[in-house]
């Protein structure tokens, strides 16, 4: 009975630190709205707000046949999407692991491999009859890293990130590379469009949602994007475009609050992951809230209190005591675990960091697991309710689709972000729905292929 009260002492040390009440939230979103604005008045902003050369929503009649590569951090994958209309789509696809080598590689060498890949999918798609020997499909290619683009079919590499670091890239068009080795290798595609993940779940959710306003991802890092009027982007007036066309926004958003850090409620746990991190200073909002920080949060806290002699006395530490070691699944784990002894958190403990635990640390564990990753979903529900306010979608409602490993595995994580909405919105709040989105490196790539081919 002596641990159990103990540990439900502390616990309510990190409820403190962990919970955002409503009042604060409205706080973030307000920040959070200018610093929207902002990053649409001038280039060089914290949220950089970056046009993507994506005019307007598809109409959902787009049809065709459109093939999409999709440069993951981890893996490639080539797809053949048949757009049907009416918001149906048909997908095959190849996926090929990258080797770390490979991500080391120059960069001309790493497209080579795309296009090999991809001439290899081709070939099989036309032995089966699906594509017509001869035919030259348009292709979307999904790249998913820091570009400054001038229209759709062009893109430089402003930096690598996700652990490339491929020679010869950075400053270079991506999609003039990629070219080169399509036409080195005579594979039968033409790049029309260059898209992200994020931008390309936009369309893609739209596609097949139309009340869709909002995209947003939470995986290994976090991001959203949205359709802005031309005429509301100060940055880019000397362009010319028309000001009532409408451009689809990649705000690269995990950027918010970065440097100054004025903004988020952050703890002593997440400046630990902010200063030990490669990047100080940057992405203060992604540290705050995406899938490759949420098992650090809790594993430092876990930490603190092996230190103070609280947890895990006269056992071996040494394997929890490494940096990363705890992965985010293991909270959705921990969450989800039915038993009433929690063996489910009896086994991660044990099997992946040799410690034996009691019930009371496990119940411990659990909630401390709920607070982190309902701070994520309360922060992530600031960004979206930011979008939200600025563009009045508020009266008539949106869907927002989001995507990524955390949304979609992480028990209740869409439920807390609707909370959360409304915490900040009041009842008006349940009009903004969140919903597991369309493929949007795959789907999403092909749409805005189909779009740029209808405007030429
Ligand atoms: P990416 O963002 O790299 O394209 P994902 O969307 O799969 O890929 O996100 C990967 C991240 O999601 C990792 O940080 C991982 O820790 C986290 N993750 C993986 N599985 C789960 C899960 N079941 N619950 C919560 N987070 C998870």
């Amino acid at each position: 009975h002596a641990t159990k009260k103990k540990m439900a002492d502390h616990l309510r040390k990190y409820e403190a630190l962990f919970t955002l009440t409503p009042q604060r939230m409205r706080i973030v979103v307000e920040a959070f709205k200018e610093s929207l604005e902002l990053g649409l008045a001038k280039h060089g902003q914290v949220v950089p707000m970056i046009p993507t050369y994506v005019f307007g929503w598809p109409t959902g009649q787009e049809t065709g046949s459109y093939l999409a590569v999709d440069l993951g951090g981890t893996n490639l994958r080539v797809c053949l999407v048949t757009l049907q209309g009416d918001g149906k789509f048909e997908i095959t696809q190849s996926k090929y692991r990258l080797t770390e080598e490979q991500k080391q590689e120059d960069g001309q060498i790493l497209f080579d491999f795309c296009a090999e890949c991809l001439k290899a999918f081709i070939d099989s798609n036309i032995e089966s009859g699906v594509i017509e020997k001869d035919q030259v499909l348009p292709l979307g290619f999904t790249f998913s890293y820091p570009c400054a683009q001038e229209r759709i079919d062009h893109g430089v590499l402003i930096r690598w990130t996700k652990g490339f670091g491929s020679p010869n890239t950075e400053g270079h068009d991506v999609v003039a590379m990629f070219r080169k080795s399509l036409a080195k290798h005579s594979v039968p595609a033409e790049v029309v469009a260059l898209t992200c993940d994020t931008t390309g779940t936009l369309i893609a959710s739209h596609y097949v949602n139309p009340k869709t306003r909002i995209a947003c991802i939470f995986g290994t890092g976090c991001n959203a994007a949205y359709m802005e009027r031309a005429g509301d982007i100060p940055k880019i007036q000397e362009l010319g475009i028309d000001p009532n066309a409408e451009i689809a926004i990649n705000c690269e958003w995990g950027a918010f609050d970065s440097f100054e850090h004025e903004n988020l409620p952050r703890t002593k746990y997440d400046i630990i992951i902010d200063e030990t991190s490669n990047k100080p200073g940057e992405q203060a909002f992604e540290k705050l809230i995406s899938g490759r920080y949420l098992g650090e949060i809790l594993r430092l806290i876990i930490c603190e209190l092996i230190d103070e002699g609280v947890l895990f006395l006269g056992q071996n530490t040494y394997k929890v005591e490494i940096a990363y070691s705890f992965d985010t699944a293991f909270l959705s784990l921990m969450e989800s675990d039915p038993t009433d002894e929690l063996l489910m958190i009896i086994g991660i403990f044990s099997h992946f960091f040799a410690l034996e635990t009691t019930l009371a640390e496990r119940q411990f564990f659990r909630a401390l697991a709920k607070l982190v990753a309902r701070r994520a979903a309360r922060l992530s529900a600031c960004g979206i309710a930011a979008i939200v306010s600025k563009m009045n979608y508020l009266e008539d409602g949106c869907a927002v689709g989001a995507d990524g490993s955390l949304y979609n595995k992480y028990p209740g994580f869409a439920e807390r972000i609707h909370e959360g909405l409304q915490d900040i919105f009041g009842e008006k709040g349940k009009t903004i729905v969140t919903y597991h989105a369309e493929d949007g490196s795959g789907i999403g790539s092909a749409i805005v292929a189909a779009m740029t081919k209808a405007r030429r």
